[in-house]
């Protein structure tokens, strides 16, 4: 299906129906400190060793999760910019973080999914359905080594540019995990990368609405903002960019919800204000 897409999505406060703390603390830290771990001089947090500055470790949120989540990064991510430290400060208790190739061995036995549109990815509903099966078929060994009352143990995550995660995919160590697809949400991430799709989110709004929708798939009640504090640090930055650049001149927030191939060759000769896209 053939559609015009307008760049009409409300991005004034697309933060406001979430349940996130109280940031004006952060907008009175004036100096960096160092970081306690590598001494590097940091501003709110240190995003090489994931974990605040000494001045907002007792103000910060501590978000616990449902399950353990592992973020790989591709070794050209730039530190700095990538989001994946956000969850790490954030959720201390259950995330890793790998820069890619130095990854976990994992094996289909442990309940493991992949975060990814693959080509045989399916929606995390049908994932939990498919682990629920095999685990009333298994031996007691997969009962005993259950975490909590769900069926997936762990997600996993690339964070890399569109371009990049496509090569990781492909590492052989992947290739039993089931790959999962996120609903869409529309990314208000303010960093441009080529080529990529508007869906194509930051790596902490990723892992934020996978935890959204495994709460409403897991508990089938309707969530209700426990792990929205995960977005804590991306809100605070996204309304310091806000202030700074008007939102209709930043790049990122031109991209159209969906590419094809082609269409991303010719996105990268032309800019244009409305864009035509294809809805497959
Ligand atoms: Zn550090």
């Amino acid at each position: 299906m053939l559609v015009v897409m307008e760049n009409n999505v409300e991005d004034s406060d697309p933060f406001k129906h979430l349940i996130i703390d109280n940031d004006s603390f952060l907008n009175k830290l004036d100096d960096r400190s160092s970081c306690p771990i590598c001494n590097k001089s940091r501003k709110y947090f240190c995003y090489s060793c994931y974990v605040p500055v000494k001045e907002i470790e007792d103000k910060i949120p501590n978000v616990k999760l449902p399950l353990k989540i592992d973020i790989i990064k591709h070794a050209r991510e730039i530190d700095g910019k990538s989001t994946s430290s956000h969850v790490a400060v954030l959720a201390p208790d259950d995330v890793n973080i790998y820069t890619y190739p130095c990854v976990p061995e994992y094996s289909s036995e442990e309940n493991v999914v992949l975060v990814f549109p693959g080509k045989n990815a399916v929606s995390l509903a049908d994932a939990v359905l498919e682990f629920k099966r095999r685990k009333d078929s298994g031996s007691g060994e997969n009962r005993t080594r259950e975490e909590s009352t769900s069926v997936i143990h762990r997600a996993v995550f690339i964070d890399s540019t569109w371009n990049q995660s496509r090569g990781i995919i492909k590492d052989p160590r992947f290739k039993d995990l089931r790959c999962v697809v996120l609903e869409n949400r529309i990314s208000q991430f303010w960093r441009h990368q080529e080529g990529s799709p508007r869906w194509y989110l930051a790596t902490v709004e990723a892992v934020h609405e996978f935890l959204v929708e495994f709460y409403r798939v897991n508990n089938q009640i309707e969530y209700d903002g426990r792990f929205d504090n995960l977005l804590f640090f991306f809100r605070f930055m996204y309304s310091k960019i806000h202030v700074l650049y008007d939102s209709s001149s930043l790049r990122a927030y031109k991209r159209p919800m969906f590419l094809s191939g082609i269409q991303k060759r010719k996105k990268n000769k032309q800019e244009s204000e409305s864009e035509t896209i294809r809805n497959d």
